[in-house]
C-alpha cells in the first residue's frame, strides 16, 4: 500500500540509551483516509507520536472489515520491506521486478524495496469479500537498505497448533517455527488465531521489544483488554506473554531487536537523510529507472507530494 496522504508529516524512527523493561503502552491509531475523500480509512498505529518503531517494524496500517475496493496506483518505495497480511479478502500486487501475485488470508506478500521498487495494489474485480487486513513496513538496516529490489509470495507459512490457538509465523521465529521470509534484522511477526475461551502463553526473547495488535475480535494481552485499532507496546525483557480471548479473536504479535539507527521516513521512502529522500522523490517524479515500471495496472502512477519546506531530520525509534 502507499502512504497517500497529500501532506505527509515528516516521520522518522531510532535511538535511546535507556533500556525499556516490560510495559503496557496503549498506542491508539489515528484515522487516515487513503486516496482522497472516497478512499479507504485505515487506522495507523505506527509511526506513533510516542513511539516510532517496534524492532524494525516502522509502519502499521490496519483496515476493514470494509466493503471497499483497494486501488493503489503504482508508487515507489526505498529502504524498507512491505508486508501484506490479510484477515479477509484478496489483494493483487504488481511490481517493477515483474511480479504479479494475489495474496489471500494466511499468505504473505513480502516486497523488499531496497534501492528502489514500484508497485500497485488492487482488489480483484469483481471483489467478492470485504477487505480486512494490515499493511506493515519493516525498515532495512543501513547495510541492507540498498539491496536489489525483490518480491516473495509465501503461500505456506509455518503453522503451530496450540491448545485453543493456531499460530502462523509470518516473519522470524516463534514457538519453534521459522518463517522462510527474508529478514535483514532479528525480528518476528506472527498471528495467533484464538478459539473462544483460549488461554495461551508464548515464549518470547528478552532482547526483543514487542507489541500486539488485535486484528479481529477482542483479547487480553498480558491481562490488558485490547480491541482492533490500538497497538499495545509491551517493552523488552519479557520471556513470555499470555494471550486470552473469551470469543474467537486474531492477534498480531510484532517484535524485534530495538532498531538503533536513526532514519528519515517520508511518504513511501525510508532513508538516512533529507537528501536521500529528496533524491528518491526527484527520481520518482522524473520516471528514473531506479523505480522501474509496473506493467498491467490500469491507471497513472501516483505523484509524490511536495517536500516540506523544513529539512527532514533523522529520528530515533521513540520520541
Ligand atoms: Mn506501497
Amino acid at each position: 500500500m502507499s502512504n497517500v496522504e497529500t501532506a505527509p508529516v515528516e516521520t522518522s524512527c531510532g535511538h535511546e540509551a535507556v533500556p525499556d523493561g516490560p510495559t503496557h503502552e496503549l498506542l491508539p491509531g489515528r484515522e487516515v483516509v487513503l486516496g482522497g475523500p472516497r478512499g479507504m480509512t485505515v487506522s495507523r498505529t505506527l509511526p506513533h507520536k510516542e513511539r516510532r518503531m517496534v524492532g524494525a517494524w516502522c509502519f502499521v496500517d490496519q483496515y476493514g472489515p470494509a466493503d471497499h475496493d483497494m486501488r493503489v496506483a503504482p508508487h515507489p518505495h526505498t529502504g524498507l520491506q512491505t508486508v501484506t497480511w490479510l484477515v479477509e479478502g484478496e489483494v493483487l500486487h504488481r511490481d517493477s521486478v515483474g511480479s504479479r501475485a494475489l495474496v489471500r488470508p494466511g499468505q504473505l506478500n513480502l516486497m523488499t524495496a531496497g534501492h528502489g521498487i514500484s508497485h500497485s495494489e488492487e482488489s480483484p474485480v469483481p471483489r467478492t469479500e470485504p477487505l480486512h487486513g494490515v499493511q506493515l513496513w519493516v525498515a532495512l538496516p543501513d547495510a541492507a537498505r540498498s539491496v536489489a529490489p525483490a518480491f516473495e509470495h509465501h503461500p505456506d507459512l509455518p503453522v503451530v497448533e496450540l491448545a485453543g490457538a493456531t499460530l502462523t509465523v509470518i516473519m522470524g521465529e516463534l514457538a519453534g517455527a521459522v518463517s522462510p521470509a527474508t529478514a535483514y534484522t532479528p525480528l518476528v511477526g506472527a498471528e495467533a488465531a484464538l478459539a473462544a475461551g483460549a488461554e495461551i502463553t508464548l515464549a518470547l526473547r528478552g532482547d526483543f521489544e514487542y507489541a500486539a495488535l488485535v486484528l479481529d475480535g477482542a483479547a487480553h494481552i498480558d491481562g490488558v483488554p485490547l480491541t482492533p485499532g490500538t497497538l499495545l507496546y509491551l517493552g523488552r525483557e519479557r520471556t513470555s506473554l499470555d494471550l486470552a480471548a473469551a470469543g474467537p479473536a486474531r492477534v498480531l504479535l510484532l517484535g524485534g531487536e530495538p532498531f538503533e539507527e536513526e532514519i528519515v521516513m517520508w511518504w513511501n521512502f525510508v532513508g538516512r537523510s533529507h537528501d536521500d529522500v529528496a533524491a528518491a522523490r526527484e527520481q520518482w517524479m522524473a520516471a528514473d529507472p531506479r523505480f522501474g515500471e509496473v506493467v498491467g495496472y490500469d491507471g497513472a502512477p501516483l505523484p509524490a507530494p511536495v517536500l516540506p519546506n523544513a529539512q527532514l531530520k533523522p529520528r530515533g525509534r521513540r520520541r
